[in-house]
């Protein structure tokens, strides 16, 4: 379970007024459940499945909206009545989401009462649109986060680049920064398990072979 830190700005700010709008209506709500991971989320769509449980959900990583920052999840503050819907108090939460621009969850074919997101970024109410523009929600979430700092995308790519040459057993020469960035934002070069592009390093035929296989596909999808 993580905070509410963990959604993108905009869905922060949505949270906090969501709960302040219930709170000043008498209605006290507890936040549960924000950003979930990959292997949070398959563990949740394994209930049910191939694990015991109910099944809690219909959607692999990265389908939920919960995996790209902009969903969290609600019940009552009230210990033993988290739940407890007997006086309509998730309708009247909802009611109050959907009066600040937000869906909720209750109206949903299969209702999920608890369930609360944004309506940007997911027009028909899934991850369609995140998955075919961003296809990684790390990138989405870093974007969104980078644009509330104001940060242009040169200097989010100089952050990246910083990075690599943090990485990098030994930096590449200045030279060779612009072909390095290049190859790196194309997906050519792709760095070991922990990004490291190792730019001094010789290449083997089968790094050769994968490099010039990663062009192949850079290429092939500029065409689409
Ligand atoms: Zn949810």
């Amino acid at each position: 379970m993580r905070g509410i830190e963990f959604l993108i700005p905009e869905a922060q700010e949505a949270a906090d007024e969501f709960s302040a709008r219930c709170w000043e209506n008498n209605l006290d709500v507890k936040i549960t459940d924000t950003l979930r991971s990959e292997a949070e989320q398959n563990a949740l769509y394994a209930q049910g499945r191939t694990m015991p449980g109910e099944i809690v959900t219909s959607c692999r990583y990265p389908r939920s909206l919960h995996n790209w920052g902009v969903a969290f999840d609600f019940c009552r503050n009230e210990r033993g009545r988290e739940y407890d819907d007997g006086d309509g108090f998730f309708e009247r939460c909802g009611a109050i989401a959907e009066s600040l621009g937000l869906v909720w969850g209750g109206n949903f074919k299969k209702p999920d009462r608890p369930h609360i997101q944004l309506a940007k970024y997911s027009e028909d109410k899934t991850a369609a649109w995140l998955i075919e523009t961003y296809e990684r929600p790390a990138l989405f979430m870093a974007e969104r986060r980078f644009s509330a700092l104001a940060i242009t995308p040169e200097l989010a790519m100089e952050i990246v680049l910083a990075g690599i040459h943090r990485l990098a057993s030994e930096p590449a020469d200045e030279w060779a920064e612009n072909a390095m960035l290049w190859a790196y934002k194309n997906q050519i070069y792709k760095g070991d398990k922990t990004g490291n592009l190792m730019p001094k390093k010789p290449v083997t035929r089968e790094e050769l072979a994968q490099a010039l296989m990663n062009y192949r596909g850079a290429f092939e999808n500029d065409k689409q």
